[in-house]
């Protein structure tokens, strides 16, 4: 409808408008002009997660990200903080849910560039699909609607290292141990094919294990994808399985 369109048009220009002002006002007064236009530039012509519509287009927007994250140009950070938390508030539209490590080197939102509210982050040491894991990726998927879910491993995985060596470990590491000894076996007790093979395994047990998974999946609106991160690079490599 005519009055419904005009009504959008003049939300978002306010929205637009709003936000450079937010820009403005934070960036200071003693910033150059130049600075200022390209920085609310940024702003409203970030992609809106909401437009991802598609497991396809998740997994563009992820490692498009990535790609940003590698190169040093990333965008998140110049989103203003005031405005995106008034976004996020009351709602969040994750178009992509990870199961990372825990490890401090792997910090998710930042290696995609990702801002609040895009990526839902289930992370627990090993990537292993848990219980837990797999319970908080199907809110992911069936309440939230994420379109895809990667399953990331990372170089130099201190998880595998230890259930590869098989060690006594004090209060509770040794649990995680068992989820980790198939890729062990698979990655012939090689450390690299094993956290390769951790994250392929993982990946097929969430689809596996959950039937909210795979039904999603059959129905065209879930993909489920292994990956593998370079602490050397920063880079990302989405694994066949
Ligand atoms: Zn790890």
């Amino acid at each position: 409808m005519p009055r419904n369109n005009e009504s959008e048009k003049k939300n978002a220009l306010t929205r637009r408008n709003f936000l450079q002002s937010v820009a403005v006002i934070s960036a200071g007064a003693a910033l150059p002009q130049v600075a200022l236009a390209e920085s609310a530039q940024k702003i409203t012509t970030a992609p809106k997660p909401i437009n991802i519509d598609s497991p396809d287009a998740a997994l563009a927007a992820l490692l498009e990200g990535n790609r940003r994250f590698i190169s040093g140009q990333m965008n998140s950070c110049s989103v203003p903080i005031g405005p995106l938390l008034e976004e996020t508030v009351n709602e969040q539209q994750p178009f992509a849910a990870v199961l990372s490590c825990a490890d401090s080197r792997v910090p998710v939102e930042t290696i995609f560039d990702q801002e609040l509210g895009r990526i839902f982050v289930a992370r627990v040491a090993g990537n292993i699909a848990t219980p837990e894991m797999i319970a908080s990726l199907e809110y992911g998927v069936a309440v939230l609607g994420t379109k895809l879910i990667m399953v990331i491993g990372h170089s130099s995985c201190g998880a595998v290292k230890a259930a590869m060596l098989n060690k006594d470990a004090p209060g509770q590491i040794t649990s995680l141990y068992e989820y980790i000894r198939p890729a062990i076996h698979a990655g012939g007790h090689n450390l690299s094919a094993s956290i390769h093979d951790n994250a392929k395994i993982q990946a097929k047990l969430l689809a596996k294990a959950s039937p909210v998974l795979s039904q999603a999946i059959s129905e065209g609106k879930l993909r489920i994808v292994p990956a593998y991160y370079s602490l050397a690079t920063g880079e990302v490599t989405v694994l066949k399985d």
